[in-house]
C-alpha cells in the first residue's frame, strides 16, 4: 500500500483524570474511507480534533503528507492539506452558499497575499470556490441563503467549504446526523464521489452508510481502539458485537 497521507501514532488526550483518547494509532490513505464508530463518549470527536490541531495531544504524534504536524495550529494544518467538517455545523447562516464557500476558499489564500498578486489570488480563490461547489453538487444553489436551506443541504455546504481549502485529507464528523433517508442517500453519493480524490476519515453512526462507504473500520470504546480492519471482519468480531453493534443494530 502507498504511504499514508495522514498517520496518528499512539495519540492520547487526557482531560484531567479522563482519557478521552488513549493510545490511538490510525492511517488514512488516498482513495480510501476509514470509518470510525463507537458509542457516544467513545472519543471519536476528540480524535478528529486531535488530527485537525483543534486540540493538542497529551502524547503521541500526527503526520500529514510525511510532515510531523503535532502541535501545529489548525490553520497551519489546514494549509498543509487537511479539511474537516464539524459535528456541529460551522456555516454563516445569513450568507449565501457562494459567500460561505468563497470565504472558506479565501481563508486558504490569505497567507500568500501580496498587492501585486492580489488579482491572481482573487481569480484562484473564485476558481477554487466554484470547483468546491461543483464537487459538492451545490452549483445550482449558489445564490441560496444558507440559513433557509434544508439540513441536508447545509451539511453539503459544510463539505463544500472544507473542499474549498483544497484538502488532501478530509475528516468528517457525523455528516449524516439528523438526516432523512433521501438526504442520507445523497450524502453517501457525495462521499463516494469525493473518495478517489482524498484520504478520508468518517465518524458516523449510520451503519448502512458506514458499510456502503468504508474501506477500513475502527471501533472505539472509552477512548481506545477495540477493533480495526476490514469492515466485514470487524463487524463479525465478537468483542465489537458485544460492545456496540450487537446492542444498537
Ligand atoms: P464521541 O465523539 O465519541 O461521542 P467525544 O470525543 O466527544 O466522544 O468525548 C469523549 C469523552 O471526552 C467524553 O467523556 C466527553 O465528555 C469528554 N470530553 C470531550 N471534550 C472534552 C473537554 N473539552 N473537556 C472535558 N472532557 C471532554
Ligand atoms: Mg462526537
Amino acid at each position: 500500500m502507498s504511504a499514508p497521507l495522514l498517520a496518528a501514532k499512539d495519540v492520547t488526550k487526557r482531560f484531567g483524570g479522563l482519557s478521552a483518547v488513549s493510545g490511538v494509532s490510525l492511517e488514512l490513505h488516498q482513495g480510501a474511507i476509514h470509518a470510525v464508530i463507537g458509542p457516544n463518549g467513545a472519543g471519536k470527536s476528540t480524535l478528529t480534533h486531535l488530527l485537525s490541531g483543534d486540540i493538542a495531544p497529551t502524547s503521541g504524534s500526527v503526520t500529514l503528507a510525511g510532515q510531523d504536524v503535532t502541535g501545529w495550529t489548525p490553520e497551519r494544518i489546514s494549509r498543509a492539506g487537511l479539511g474537516r467538517s464539524y459535528q456541529k455545523t460551522n456555516i454563516f447562516l445569513p450568507f449565501t452558499v457562494w459567500e460561505n464557500v468563497r470565504l472558506a476558499a479565501q481563508s486558504r489564500s490569505q497567507h500568500a497575499t501580496r498587492w501585486l498578486r492580489l488579482a491572481t489570488s482573487f481569480a484562484q480563490t473564485n476558481e477554487r470556490a466554484a470547483r468546491a461547489l461543483e464537487l459538492a453538487g451545490l452549483t445550482q444553489r449558489r445564490e441560496a441563503v444558507a440559513g433557509v436551506m434544508s439540513h441536508g443541504e447545509q451539511r453539503q455546504l459544510e463539505i463544500a467549504m472544507s473542499l474549498a481549502t483544497d484538502p488532501k485529507v478530509l475528516l468528517l464528523d457525523e455528516p449524516l446526523a439528523g438526516m432523512g433517508t433521501a438526504e442520507a442517500e445523497r450524502m453517501v453519493e457525495l462521499l463516494l464521489r469525493l473518495k478517489p480524490l482524498h484520504a478520508m476519515m468518517l465518524v458516523e453512526h449510520d451503519m448502512d452508510a458506514v458499510f456502503a462507504l468504508a474501506d477500513r473500520l475502527t471501533v472505539m470504546l472509552n477512548g481506545q481502539v477495540i477493533a480495526s480492519g476490514e469492515p466485514a471482519r470487524v463487524r463479525a468480531d465478537p468483542t465489537v458485537q458485544t460492545a456496540y453493534l450487537g446492542e444498537e443494530h
